[in-house]
């Protein structure tokens, strides 16, 4: 039954052997700035790759601030540590999301509250969010309180699935309006812009990931970008153990962290974000191609960017009818050596956040059921 699918990937990649989900491209100056790296014996967390990939970084999304990190996660933890958000805190976040995202919530100790998402971008809902603020808080000496919980909501983390940006700047305006600081979990969206912004830099700050499967890669490693220069100074100090900058003396001024991202990953960068446009046009590409396929089959619908968006389409998706077909789909392609994987439970069912408040997750609860990630990786 989608024997037709699996022939088009095969032919896409032109190839019989298994096809991953997505695997990383290393086809520039990938060994060259490594074996530079080397040679020059600066391979850890101090050296010019780390400063040039900042740079790079800071400029190709037009931030004025970039801090290498040594993965999204961290990037993400060090960012709710520079709101101010605190372990009695909430924090507002979508639970169709990677994992990653609660997780660093919890190193706070904070709670994670959950709002709905878009269908059709299928990141946080600007609706959603507004009517939950509107039933369950007040603002109390220019704080958003929960009054069901009587806690601070601090921050609200949207993200930007698979490269589609959400309606970030909506979703701005109603935390402005409500003294709630925007963080961006863009760890997917780098190369893609909202209204012609680049994603990351709607909020007061992002985080962004390089991890192995993501479209450009450090092996590991993150970055947290932002326009405000004390944040940015705060937030190298904080992922650099908070030392106080002497030729040879040691002194920390307080409880810093080693979240540097090494010399030899931002070598490994460097490289590959020279090929982030190339990246981000084969995968445009290979969407519009999966996009004329899929037009002619009536059980499964290929997502497309969201309107007023430029997306990396760093992850392609599609829709099933229902979750019984999700699951035939599944097994099908899996078992036919065309890897494809289902969407991330949602947060709020996973067992450490069951407790979660939640708004009405409807539209979730629906991708949850029938979205699948299918071949992603730069053809070649
Ligand atoms: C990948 C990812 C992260 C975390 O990045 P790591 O570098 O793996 O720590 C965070 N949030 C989302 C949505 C991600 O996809």
């Amino acid at each position: 039954m989608y024997q037709d699918i699996v022939d088009f990937i095969k032919k896409t990649y032109d190839t019989d052997q298994f096809i991953p989900l997505h695997e990383p491209r290393f086809i520039g100056n990938e060994k060259k700035y490594l074996n530079e790296c080397i040679d020059s014996t600066f391979v850890s967390s101090v050296g010019k790759f780390v400063d040039q990939f900042e740079q790079i970084i800071a400029e190709k999304i037009g931030a004025k601030y970039a801090i290498a990190t040594s993965n999204g996660t961290s990037a993400l933890h060090m960012c709710l540590i520079l709101a101010g958000v605190s372990a009695d805190d909430e924090v507002i976040t979508q639970p169709l999301t990677f994992i990653a995202t609660c997780n660093a919530i919890s190193y706070i100790g904070a709670a994670s509250v959950f709002v709905d998402v878009d269908l059709d971008t299928m990141g946080l809902s600007p609706q959603s969010l507004k009517s939950f603020l509107e039933q369950n808080c007040r603002m109390d000496n220019g704080q958003c309180r929960n009054k069901t919980t009587g806690r601070i909501i601090k921050a609200c983390v949207p993200m930007h699935t698979f490269g589609h940006p959400c309606k970030i700047d909506e979703i701005g305006q109603i935390c402005d309006e409500w003294n709630i600081c925007l963080i961006e979990d863009a760890a997917e969206s780098l190369g893609s812009t909202y209204k012609g912004q680049h994603t990351g830099t709607f909020g007061k700050m992002a985080a962004i990931s390089f991890n192995g499967n993501k479209i450009v890669t450090s092996g590991g490693g993150g970055v947290i970008v932002t326009n405000d220069a004390a944040i940015a100074k705060r937030a190298k100090h904080l992922t650099t153990t908070a030392k106080i900058p002497h030729k040879w003396e040691f002194d920390h001024d307080e409880i810093g962290y080693n979240y540097r991202m090494p010399n030899l990953n931002a070598a490994l960068l460097v490289a590959q974000l020279e090929q982030l446009d190339g990246f981000v046009a084969k995968k445009r590409n290979l969407a519009a191609q999966y996009q004329q396929f899929f037009a002619a089959n009536n059980d499964i619908k290929f997502i497309s960017e969201p309107q007023d968006c430029q997306s990396n389409y760093w992850l392609q998706a599609v829709l099933l009818n229902d979750f019984e077909q999700r699951n035939q789909f599944l097994e099908y392609t899996n078992q036919q050596g065309v890897m494809t994987r289902p969407i991330w439970k949602l947060m709020n069912k996973v067992k450490m956040f069951e407790a979660a408040q939640c708004a009405d997750l409807t539209h979730s609860e629906y991708l949850e059921q029938r979205i699948v990630n299918i071949s992603s990786s730069v053809p070649l």
